[in-house]
């Protein structure tokens, strides 16, 4: 939890839950940008994904130093690191990221260390369906380095660059993890990709959800033979039988 003492609040009703803002005075002109961002998001991924399944969500924003991390994610709670964020723009996209956390992380969990394409992946996909108009993945980059892949653990990856490769963490785990989502959307279409996100959210709703899960609710949803696609995509399941 956070503490501060000088915190003020601020508290929106969003769709039935309850919104509130954490803030110290320095912060209190990002506070606008917040509750709005909550105001779109919470319907949004509803309608995407499923019910937000609490009355409450806290955004706490702080002062974690300007080379940390833009946010953190906890049920129910997320935090916004102010001073690293650039512009208004900056903190909508942290807290769509955040708050996508709270379907993939917060309700469905998963690994975070052994499969965390399962939350940031997924989490970075949708705070770009939130914030881009119409998305474009050209720019990320192409695997270059064959140990890693989509569904490597958090502990293969080094961060540092290899040679022509792309080793880094969230050149993989967010960037390519979110193409991926994106490359599944175009391949079966609007309507059967997000019956397959609804089914997935509904059945692996508070349980933990694997890489198998994922790709077994997308495959009955869809009703194709997905193999090619994940083995291409570098998500692979370990062979458990
Ligand atoms: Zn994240």
């Amino acid at each position: 939890m956070v503490f501060n003492r000088d915190f003020n609040q601020n508290v929106g009703m969003v769709d039935g839950i309850q919104v509130n803002v954490f803030y110290a005075d320095e912060d209190k002109d990002d506070v606008e940008a917040m509750l709005a961002t909550a105001n779109y998001v919470l319907p949004l991924f509803k309608d995407l994904f499923g019910e937000y399944p609490w009355d409450e969500l806290d955004i706490i924003s702080l002062d974690m130093g300007k080379e940390s991390d833009l946010g953190m994610e906890y049920p129910q709670l997320i935090m916004v690191n102010t001073p690293a964020h650039s512009s208004v723009e900056a903190i909508y996209q942290t807290v769509e990221h955040e708050t996508a956390h709270q379907w993939f992380y917060g309700a469905v969990g998963n690994d975070q260390y052994a499969e965390p394409w399962l939350d940031e992946s997924f989490s970075t996909y949708a705070s770009y369906v939130a914030f881009y108009e119409t998305l474009d993945f050209s720019w990320v980059r192409k695997f270059g380095n064959k140990n890693y892949h989509l569904t490597s653990p958090v502990s293969t990856f080094t961060d540092r660059e290899d040679e022509g490769g792309m080793g880094k963490y969230s050149d993989v785990i967010y960037d390519f993890g979110a193409k991926t989502l994106h490359d599944l959307h175009e391949k079966v279409g609007d309507e059967l990709f997000y019956k397959g996100m609804k089914t997935y959210y509904r059945k692996m709703k508070f349980r933990v959800a694997t890489t198998a899960d994922f790709i077994r609710i997308m495959e009955e949803a869809t009703n194709q033979d997905l193999t090619d696609f994940f083995r291409e995509h570098r998500v692979f399941v370990e062979e458990t039988m």
